[in-house]
């Protein structure tokens, strides 16, 4: 018996990988996040799988449902949104199967946040512009560690990706907008490849205005940052003409070159 914490990707049902979807018709209990996972992203399981919703649940409800399913030797797909290593409260879930010694293993998923550089078009990291992309969120219920606070992660001036911040665009401006200027670029995005998908961009002095404007309150992540608009930054080495590497080794030089 063995509990596989599948990451099920943004919401695109064709954005879970292979592997999470063959688990997840594989098993007979299958243990979703209802709260982010829609539903369609299942479809693969079997119809006489034992699906449930953990969204109602407390860690200590989850944990009763993997000791039954190992009293009956039966393996559980344990269905995360994106990625399970990311804010996925995965790690209290391993730690309890530890202590029961049940057998776990992750599988993979395509973040939120990997999902909304996609449907913004943009790669987060740019040659000379930044090469850093701090992932964190505004500080909630749960506090930011030491050092971890929004306005010491804004020295770095990296492109920033803001999980779990969707209803604290008032709080990330007055961080950000002192170091990264008022002009530093900033996009929302909401259900990230799902059909609800919607994008505002705007910059660190319009963006309170415009995300009030358009009333969304969950499910978003927030990009800050020059890469979201430059296109004056130096192209790659990988690709540069004169940069040769192993799988693209110099010509062979002609006898008078
Ligand atoms: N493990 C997940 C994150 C879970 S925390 C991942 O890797 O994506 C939940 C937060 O993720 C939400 O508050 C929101 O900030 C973000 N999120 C999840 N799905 C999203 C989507 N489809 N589009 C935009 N943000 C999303």
């Amino acid at each position: 018996m063995k509990v596989y914490i599948i990451g099920a990707g943004p919401g695109d049902p064709e954005l879970i990988t292979k592997k999470g979807a063959r688990l997840i018709s594989e098993c007979p209990i299958v243990l979703y996040t209802g709260s982010l996972v829609p539903v369609e992203v299942l479809n693969t399981a079997a119809p006489d799988a034992k699906v449930l919703d953990s969204a109602g649940m407390t860690l200590d409800d989850i944990v009763d449902i993997f000791l039954e399913a190992q009293k009956n030797d039966q393996d559980v797909a344990r269905v995360h949104t994106g990625d399970p290593a990311i804010y996925g409260s995965t790690a209290e879930q391993m730690r309890r199967l530890r202590e029961h010694g049940i057998e776990y293993e992750i599988v993979p998923g395509v973040s939120s946040f990997a999902a909304s550089a996609a449907a913004l078009g943009k790669e987060l990291t740019l040659p000379e512009l930044s090469q850093t992309i701090i992932v964190t969120r505004m500080e909630g219920r749960t506090p930011m560690p030491e050092g971890e606070k929004l306005a010491d992660l804004a020295r770095h001036q990296s492109t920033m990706v803001l999980f779990l911040s969707i209803t604290l665009v008032k709080q990330v401006v007055r961080e950000l907008a002192p170091v990264y200027g008022e002009d530093c670029p900033v996009a929302i995005v909401y259900k990230a490849s799902m059909p609800e998908q919607r994008i505002i961009e705007g910059t660190l002095a319009d963006i309170e205005e415009k995300w009030k404007a358009a009333g969304i309150k969950s499910q978003s992540i927030i990009i800050v940052g020059r890469v979201l608009t430059s296109e004056d930054f130096a192209d790659s080495r990988l690709y540069a003409a004169d940069f040769h590497h192993k799988f693209r080794p110099a010509a062979p030089r002609t006898p008078n070159q």
